[in-house]
């Protein structure tokens, strides 16, 4: 930029200066020209009017010298008489001059009128202007001649001169020109590189150059005043965001903004965290897909913004916390954008399926027994022929069937019970160890059955909790039971149980109870250990098992959640099973 106006500049003033030493050169040109021949004329005109007697060779060549010594020209003089012969030449012998009547000139100077001519001399060989002048009696001619040369000479030294004054003005207003435009160029070059680096970001950026010309000055300080209220603008816009950025940041729903190329341009913390995107998208925009990974709202999100008007849709969605149900609500902003909030419905979603399926379970559960018995009952109505102990067997059938039957409606029941009951209303103070007891006795029979041993492995004395007696019935039962069934004949189960020293929370001194069973059956699979506590939920083989129901370990955590408590599962399939059950304020 500097070096193209310098330039420029120099190119403007240089063709000015050279039109300027052209046109004096011709003026000057011209008036010496016309100086010469002036003076041609009037020293010719002077000399013929020398009187009669004094225009001799002598006198003539006495004044000629004198002037050509004054005027530094070569004037030559000739004097001619009326009849062409040549009488006095200063130049030239005369003797060796022909006749010049027949010139111009003389012709001219004859008929009374002076004329300039230039023309190539014969006698001397150069080109010479002539100028000639009867005088009064028209007797002699003066004529006066000089090189045309001596013009040229002088025009040339003055051409030298103004050339060399030419260069020199033109190198002294280079150099003034270059001192100018640094003067000039120099803060504007500054200006240039401050308002780079204050588009690049840096808002801070100011420009304090006092040496600078007071013109510049005031583009320099206009430019700190705009720098200086942006910079303001700016900060009010950042803290405005900022704020509420930190509003949407604290909400517990995933919240994000999309604009018209559907790209996220902002995404709150808990929509970075929960789909693993920790990026500032207001500085890095990115597709929403790859947030939410699903293309298909897309089409979604582009219609909210097209259509200007709130779009709600649900869509399950990988996130860092598992599969979750969403209820999207988008609705769209200024400038082609859309908010997009995702609600988090997977609770009522899981429980939504969860009622189907549990329904789904009972009705196959129930439909199972059911359909066995009445292929029996048919099989006993329509073959009469049967033997008695064809139909005793049949019997026996109905009579498993049906116990299957009651024990999955008991079942069924009692997880009914738990479920809806979350206050321990019924809560009265026993002793755990006699209860530990007497369920022991009530399996022993199926224990001995099964060729299993029921080891208990608790202190024998009594231990005093308030709790809901039936309920932990129902716990120990079902994990004794589990222990036998799924047990080998020679296996063991163990039952044991502490209560854990006082513990303060709170106000209320309360204390845990830890129920170990330990058996050394089958043992449960590394898949099946994710799931038994599952409703329903059998494990592969249990099928050697038929009075399994898959409700008993369902109804085991259900007390335990009564109680805020655990239930912990250690298995090696093959080595035997523990479960560990922890219930948390036992008073
Ligand atoms: P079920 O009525 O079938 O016994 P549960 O809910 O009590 O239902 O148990 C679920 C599954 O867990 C059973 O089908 C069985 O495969 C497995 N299971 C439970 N307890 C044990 C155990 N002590 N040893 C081995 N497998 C067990």
């Amino acid at each position: 930029m500097r070096r193209k106006l310098f330039i420029l500049l120099a190119i403007i003033l240089f063709s000015a200066l050279v039109l300027a030493a052209i046109f004096n050169l011709r003026q000057a040109q011209e008036l010496n020209a016309q100086r010469i021949r002036d003076q041609l004329i009037s020293s010719t005109e002077l000399l013929a009017r020398l009187p009669e007697s004094e225009l001799e060779p002598e006198t003539l060549a006495a004044i000629i010298e004198h002037l050509n010594q004054k005027t530094d020209l070569s004037l030559r003089v000739t004097l001619i008489a009326a009849s062409g012969e040549v009488l006095y030449d200063n130049v030239k012998n005369k003797d060796n001059l022909d006749n010049h009547l027949t010139r111009a000139e003389i012709q001219a100077a004859l008929h009374g009128q002076g004329q300039m001519l230039t023309r190539h001399s014969a006698s001397l060989g150069q080109e010479q202007i002539y100028y000639a002048v009867a005088d009064k009696n028209g007797d002699k001619i003066v004529r006066l001649s000089l090189p045309l040369q001596i013009e040229r000479d002088e025009i040339l030294a003055f051409r030298q001169r103004v050339l060399l004054v030419t260069v020199l003005t033109g190198l002294a207003l280079a150099l003034s020109l270059h001192l100018i435009s640094r003067r000039i160029m120099a803060p504007i070059d500054h200006l240039t590189e401050k308002t780079r680096s204050f588009a690049a970001g840096d808002l801070s950026q100011r420009i304090e150059m006092p040496e600078a010309p007071s013109e510049i000055q005031e583009l320099l300080e206009s430019f700190n005043k705009m720098a200086a209220q942006i910079e303001f603008a700016h900060s009010e816009l950042q803290s405005q965001r900022e704020w509420l950025a930190s509003i949407l940041n604290t909400l517990s729903e995933p919240l994000i903004v999309v604009n018209q190329e559907l790209e996220v341009i902002f995404a709150n913390h808990y929509a970075q965290e929960l789909f693993a995107r920790p990026i500032d998208a207001s500085m890095h925009p990115y597709p929403q897909v790859l947030l939410t990974h699903a293309p298909e709202l897309d089409d979604f999100l582009a219609e909210t913004i097209q259509t200007g008007e709130i779009q709600r849709r649900e869509i399950s969605l990988k996130t860092m916390e598992g599969e979750k149900y969403f209820g999207l609500i988008a609705s769209p902003q200024r400038e082609d954008t859309a908010v997009v909030v995702f609600n988090d419905l997977s609770a009522a979603y899981e429980n939504q399926k969860m009622r189907a399926d549990f329904v789904a379970n009972v009705s196959h559960e129930l439909k199972t027994p059911l359909t066995s018995i009445r292929g029996f009952v048919e099989t006993l109505q329509t073959r009469p022929e049967l033997s008695p102990e064809e139909r005793s067997s049949c019997l026996h059938f109905i009579e498993i069937e049906s116990a299957r039957l009651e024990r999955l409606i008991q079942e069924l029941l009692i997880l009914g019970k738990i479920e809806a009951e979350e206050e321990r209303e019924e809560a009265s103070a026993f002793d755990f160890t006699a209860l530990c007891d007497e369920v022991l006795v009530q399996l022993e029979e199926l224990a001995s059955e099964r060729a299993v041993r029921l080891i208990p492995a608790y202190k024998d004395e009594s231990c005093m909790i308030r709790a809901h007696r039936d309920r932990l019935k129902q716990l120990l039962l079902n994990l004794l039971d589990n222990g036998i069934k799924y047990n080998r004949r020679g296996g063991y189960v163990e039952l044991s149980f502490e209560v854990k020293p006082e513990e303060a929370r709170g106000e209320k001194r309360q204390r845990d109870l830890i129920i170990t069973v330990r058996d050394n059956g089958r043992g449960i699979s590394k898949e099946a250990q994710k799931r038994v506590f599952e409703r329903f939920y059998r494990a592969e083989n249990s099928e050697q098992s038929p009075a399994g129901s898959g409700l008993g370990l369902a109804i085991v955590k259900h007390i335990a959640l009564l109680y805020n408590g655990t239930c912990q599962l250690e298995s090696q399939p093959g080595e035997g099973t523990t479960f560990t059950i922890i219930l948390r304020g036992i008073a």
